[in-house]
């Protein structure tokens, strides 16, 4: 049989209907979105994959950091065709916090959609503690989301347009890790914050909900990665027997951030393997 040959133009017309379905058929099509601390690990995942779901997204990287994996993140998702405005900003200082909303809404002309990501951990024994320790975790994984998503909610009520915000908290909002108990409150604070924002900004008909990872493969566990004496004991703590991976917590947010859950404001989605509600007896 002889196939008909398509003329030039008429592939073009094709290919041109395909990506016009395409587009209409990625969930974040249209949305402008801000990622905090989204040069590296959980932040760069998130970022990438609400891109590839066709979001304009901003990388926030903190200040007086190297800004090379921040640049290459947003290198990365300009090449899927989409905007990546780098902002500067630390999200353990108020007034950062809000420029940071500022200046993505001014590169993005909006923003519908936030994820609180960036966050720090210190160990250290709780009779050991610093002042200047327990003061950064806290500043860091607890004031920055709040005074960002302060920030954020004032511009969504500005504009009278609703908006969705997803904080990565972690299992450790729930369950005690001893020798972090600063980090822990900073999440354990994260939930009650989801929680209270949730009913507070839902008149603005903004929706706020948290993401609670388990042990995931970041730079953060880097120490945990590479000693095999922490890793087996970790392992055998998660019915799925492995570590999540950066991606396993991206695919959540790109549905948080969709859609499909318009519905869902107040909750918190654990990703963990089974890690938190692990309990077996012989
Ligand atoms: P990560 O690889 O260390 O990445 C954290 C990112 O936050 C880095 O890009 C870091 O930038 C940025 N950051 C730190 N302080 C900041 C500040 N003051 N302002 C702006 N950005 C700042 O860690 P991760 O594992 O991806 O963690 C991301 C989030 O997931 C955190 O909130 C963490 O608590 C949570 N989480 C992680 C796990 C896990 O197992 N990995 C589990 C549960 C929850 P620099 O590197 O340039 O400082």
């Amino acid at each position: 049989m002889v196939l008909p040959r398509i003329s030039k133009t008429y592939a073009h017309a094709l290919r041109a209907a395909a990506f016009v379905l395409y587009a209409e058929f990625m969930r974040l099509s249209g949305k402008k979105v801000l990622v905090t601390g989204a040069g590296q690990g959980i932040g760069q995942a998130i970022a990438l994959r609400l891109a590839q779901e066709g979001a304009d997204v901003a990388i926030d990287y903190p200040r007086d950091q190297d800004r090379g994996p921040a640049e290459e993140t947003c290198g990365r998702i300009e090449k899927l065709g989409r905007r990546a405005p780098l902002i500067e900003g630390d999200v353990s200082k108020p007034a950062d916090a809000q420029r940071m909303v500022a200046a993505s809404v001014e590169g993005l002309g909006g923003l519908d959609i936030l994820v609180n990501n960036a966050g720090i951990e210190r160990r250290a024994p709780f009779l050991d503690v610093t002042e200047q320790d327990y003061a950064a975790v806290i500043a860091v994984d607890l004031n920055g989301p709040f005074f960002a998503t302060q920030a954020f909610a004032r511009h969504r009520r500005d504009v009278k347009q609703p908006g969705k915000v997803i904080n990565i908290s972690s299992v450790h909002e729930e369950l005690p890790f001893p020798n972090f108990t600063a980090y822990c409150m900073s999440k354990g604070g994260l939930k009650m914050m989801m929680r209270n924002l949730a009913i507070e900004l839902a008149p603005l008909g903004i929706t706020v909900n948290n993401i609670a990872p388990g042990a995931i493969e970041t730079p953060i566990n880097q120490k945990l990665l590479s000693d095999p004496k922490l890793l087996k004991p970790l392992l055998e703590n998660i019915p799925l027997a492995r570590l999540g991976k950066s991606s396993d917590v991206a695919g959540v947010a790109a549905f948080l951030a969709s859609a499909d859950a318009d519905y869902i404001t107040g909750t918190t989605i654990v990703v963990d393997g089974g890690l938190l509600w692990n309990y077996s007896e012989q």
